[in-house]
């Protein structure tokens, strides 16, 4: 299907695509929740699908993603959507909820698919991936640098490089629309050298012009007013504080000015991580604050907010690039070997036995002969291999193959367990 993946139990990176097979991805998981864990944030999870509604007022009717990608299906009289982003959901989570009763700020992370139908390119897929974190509840800048701290120090446990933090202030829906405006008189004598494209951001959204790739465009754009000029001092003040918390974090960033996004919810502190390993997909993640999120989904009153989401893939292709990517599944401790009707009876009652002592074990699920049991115990890289034919059933025996040196023994029936576990 276009745009989508099988994550295979094959390991390392699949021939054929960026995909790594599921060891990878369950040992990317348990790194990301383990960081987590250090920061005392707790997993939230929401539907795959939510209301329209939810997701247009959540992103904003006139994004991309809201009027051209969106996997929706009707039921019953209600339009849903495939989950783009988990920003809204999980705002809508917390307020239905009343997450807030529970008092502090709510340090809410997630992980799991989501769903845009752009066009497919390396890095980009249909159904990708994402884990992210939301601090719910508090405008304080500290909870902005921990979020960031928090994103950074996933990358870290990874051992990634070759990264750069941007980071900006947005400052207030007024001081977007004030720049807006001066944006428009700045370009409006420049209509004529402008794109088609470039023509209607201006008209909708003239932020959008900034991150324009024409290049006489850019030029304009160098030159162009900076949204800074229009943040009042109170965000200015708040920016500098989150700055001064990276400084004490040694976190280093860059700030970019023409880092923005056009949506009247997100206020203040935004930021993204670009690592150039990825090509053309630059951005391994982004967020910031959107304080205003929780009124357009329908709060009575804001509700200040931060956080981030990064894409699983993109990571990835990082670690691939920089030959990170190694998890593989580990092999079983031992694998049954059975001769004969009775033997393979025994043996399969004893696999159980052996698994609640909590050992992992291969057995054989067809009937195969010895050798091809033997070939299969090689091919898994069991270290141990339990052999058991009618002669061993009659003795109450079973003969313990160590596979590194050859080495073979017969145990008791009954002290089959200590003796695999004393290997
Ligand atoms: P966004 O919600 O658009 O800010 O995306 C956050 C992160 O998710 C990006 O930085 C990417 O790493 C990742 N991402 C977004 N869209 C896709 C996609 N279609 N395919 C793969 N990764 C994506």
């Amino acid at each position: 299907m276009k745009g989508t993946f099988d994550v295979l139990p094959d390991t390392g990176t699949s021939r054929d695509s960026d995909i790594p097979g599921s060891a990878q991805w369950l040992d990317a998981e348990a790194r990301i929740r383990e960081v987590m864990r250090r920061f005392n944030v707790r997993e939230i999870r929401t539907p795959i699908f939510e209301p329209t509604g939810l997701i247009a007022r959540g992103i904003g009717a006139l994004t991309d993603v809201v009027s051209k990608e969106m996997f929706a299906f009707e039921r019953e009289g209600v339009d849903y959507v495939l989950r783009p982003e988990n920003t809204a959901p999980v705002m809508r989570a917390y307020l239905q909820h009343n997450l807030a009763q529970i008092g502090g700020v709510q340090k809410l992370s997630y992980i799991g698919p989501f769903f845009r139908a752009e066009q497919p390119q390396k890095g980009r897929y249909r159904q990708f991936h994402q884990f992210g974190a939301e601090y719910i509840g508090s405008e304080d800048p500290r909870s902005d640098a921990e979020m960031i701290a928090l994103m950074m120090a996933v990358y870290e446990a990874f051992g990634i490089t070759g990264m750069r933090l941007r980071l900006n202030t947005l400052g207030s829906p007024d001081s977007r629309a004030a720049y807006r405006d001066a944006l428009r008189q700045y370009f409006a004598p420049h209509v004529g050298a402008l794109t088609e494209t470039s023509r209607q951001r201006l008209d909708k959204n003239p932020l959008r012009l900034l991150d324009t790739k024409v290049e006489h465009e850019r030029a304009l754009v160098a030159e162009a007013p900076r949204l800074t000029e229009f943040v009042s001092e109170d965000d200015h003040a708040h920016y500098g504080e989150v700055k001064r918390l990276l400084d004490g974090l040694g976190i280093a960033f860059v700030e970019d000015p023409l880092l923005v996004r056009g949506l009247d919810y997100y206020t203040r502190t935004t930021f993204e991580l670009e690592s150039d390993k990825l090509g053309a997909q630059s951005a391994l993640a982004g967020g910031g604050r959107y304080d205003l999120l929780a009124v357009e989904i329908g709060a009575k009153k804001p509700v200040p907010a931060v956080g981030f989401a990064a894409g699983f893939e993109r990571l990835f292709i990082a670690l691939h690039a920089e030959h990170l990517a190694d998890a593989q599944y580990a092999a079983p401790d031992v694998a049954l070997v059975a001769l004969g009707e009775r033997a393979a009876d025994w043996a399969f009652r004893t696999a159980q036995d052996l698994r609640a002592a909590g050992l992992a074990v291969a057995t054989d699920l067809k009937g195969r002969s010895m050798k091809a049991q033997m070939r299969e115990a090689n091919r898994q890289n069991a270290p141990l291999v339990l052999i058991v034919g009618d002669h061993e059933l009659d003795q109450n025996e079973v003969v313990l193959k160590q596979m590194d040196t050859g080495e073979q023994r017969t145990v008791a029936d009954a002290d089959l367990i200590a003796a695999i576990q004393g290997i």
